[in-house]
């Protein structure tokens, strides 16, 4: 509490109010009048908090920070955010990606890690997540994948049985599924994660020159997570451990940063590079292309209202600023449409004129009207026009990021480069990045989730999903189910005797 003089109740329009406790009533023991507008205003005002929860990433939490370059990455990209030793503000939301807004932020899951920089040429955003990879690389099998995640139609439970059976079946998924069923399955807190940008994106440097380009956000706390068992235990004593870890951290003053690394690769390498580069399923091994630094992200501010900061922190991977492009990477292309979609219905039309959304620049648009616009539109309201209204300065837009296309209209696969298979990466990192006692938590981890409702034929796929990326890993797992079912029957058995 505070001595400064408190300020006086006013309605939403800002006229003083004569209470905060008691409605107008016709007598003290008479009816509610309708006549009390801000009794009125107050209830409706109270039914209309809630707005549509992100489907997915509804439940996180974020912060505001900066951005500080630290080298000099100018031959690659032209993007003034990257330029050496700018700094630009930013605000990162971090996420759970299957539970709803309300579940535990330690069940296991791939988090969300979405960036807005707001730079000098505008908004970029980079929607990234805590892995490199993704469960699927087509959007068409986008919206299947996260309701096998979600809840059953019948019982509105979540539903193992229903997540082997989309993941067996999307052999594609077998590297994501690796990392996930691993230690990084459940970061301990959301600054002991590190950030991927997963997509493949474009740089154009000030000649125009292009390469492909992937981001690597590096945890500068080193990364930490919770055993399967400790993130039970936490989840039903502190639903909102992550939330609560990073307010926390950030308002006594610790603040976490990240290393931004990039992979750079030659964009003449794309076509004949051993992995297609733009498959969402793999990474580019580093002894390939090397990380090299970029920068450091801080967070440094809590919001004051989550909700106006956070909650309605709109991010969308299509804010790609001069020197930044997408690439041929589908699920990409995708989100290019469906994030500033999705805030088109969660938020409204005009979202990006609020506050946490708008950029730091001047916007000239034609773009007008709508429910609750902010901004006030000129005249003239229609380009091209003779009339002083702005118009596209393509010189400073400079070469567009682009890349050449058979212009064959099909549908089909990822064209499958010379070591591409679903089995391989995964393989390597059960195999050479992860030790005895990881490979032991991750059968152990797959051998807890099969268990829970897990049933045939799903179960039989399950198994030779794992057999095939690693026959051991395989076995231990198939042996390891089979086991304690066994021994499960065998106690039911003993005490139907009894
Ligand atoms: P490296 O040995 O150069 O790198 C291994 C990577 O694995 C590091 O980035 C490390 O992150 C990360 N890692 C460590 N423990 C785990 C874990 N439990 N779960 C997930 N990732 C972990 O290997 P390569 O680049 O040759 O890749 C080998 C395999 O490593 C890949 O098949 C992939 O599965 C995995 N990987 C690769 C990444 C990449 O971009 N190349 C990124 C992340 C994982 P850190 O340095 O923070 O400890």
């Amino acid at each position: 509490m505070t001595d400064a003089p408190r300020a006086f109740t006013t309605t939403d329009a800002g006229i003083p109010v004569e209470s905060d406790e008691h409605s107008l009533t016709a007598g003290p023991a008479g009816p509610i009048l309708l006549q009390d507008a801000y009794l009125i205003e107050q209830m409706a005002q109270f039914n209309r908090e809630r707005i549509p929860e992100r489907q997915p990433h509804a439940k996180g939490s974020g912060a505001f920070g900066r951005f500080e370059v630290t080298n000099d990455l100018s031959q690659y990209t032209k993007a003034a955010l990257f330029q050496p030793g700018t700094k630009t503000e930013l605000v990162a939301r971090f996420s759970t990606v299957a539970g709803e807004r309300g579940s535990p932020d330690t069940w296991r899951d791939p988090r969300g890690f979405a960036l807005k920089f707001y730079t000098s040429e505008g908004n970029y955003d980079m929607v990234g997540n805590n892995t490199p990879v993704f469960f699927v690389k087509d959007p068409m099998k986008f919206q299947h994948f996260i309701r096998s995640q979600k809840r059953r139609a019948d019982n509105n439970l979540r539903d193992n049985d229903m997540q082997w059976d989309f993941w067996t079946l999307s052999p594609e998924s077998a590297h994501q599924v690796t990392w996930l069923m691993g230690d990084r399955g459940i970061p301990r807190t959301w600054r002991h994660m590190n950030g991927y940008s997963s997509h493949t994106y474009m740089w154009v440097n000030a000649e125009g020159k292009q390469s492909w380009v992937k981001y690597t956000f590096k945890t500068d706390q080193e990364p930490e997570f919770f055993t399967q068992r400790e993130a039970d235990q936490m989840a039903a004593t502190d639903t909102d451990y992550h939330m609560r870890d990073l307010f926390e951290h950030i308002a006594a003053g610790d603040f976490p940063s990240w290393t931004m690394y990039v992979q750079i690769m030659p964009y003449a390498d794309a076509e004949n590079y051993r992995f297609n580069p733009f498959d969402l399923t793999k990474v580019w091994p580093h002894g390939d292309y090397p990380l090299i630094e970029v920068g450091r992200m801080t967070l440094n501010r809590n919001p004051t209202d989550n909700h106006a900061e956070i909650e309605q922190a709109a991010f969308q991977p299509n804010n790609l600023v001069p020197g930044i492009g997408p690439s041929p990477d589908r699920m990409l292309l995708a989100r290019l449409f469906s994030y500033a979609d999705a805030h088109r219905y969660r938020i409204g039309a005009n979202y990006q004129q609020l506050p946490v959304n708008a950029p730091i620049v001047p916007v000239h648009t034609y773009s007008k009207d709508g429910a609750m616009a902010f901004h006030k539109s000129t005249d003239p309201v229609y380009a091209p026009n003779s009339k002083g209204g702005p118009v596209a300065d393509t010189m400073w837009y400079g070469s567009p990021p682009t890349w050449e296309t058979d212009g064959r209209i099909t549908r089909s696969a990822y064209v499958s480069h010379a070591e591409d298979d679903d089995w391989g990466q995964p393989g390597t990192l059960v195999r050479e990045v992860l030790d005895d006692a990881a490979r032991d938590r991750l059968v152990d981890n797959v051998v807890g989730h099969l268990l829970k409702g897990v049933t045939e034929p799903v179960l039989q796929r399950a198994f030779e999903y794992w057999h095939n990326i690693d026959p051991d890993i395989g076995e231990r797992i198939e042996q390891g189910v089979k086991t304690e079912r066994n021994s499960k029957a065998g106690q039911k058995a003993r005490r139907r005797r009894h």
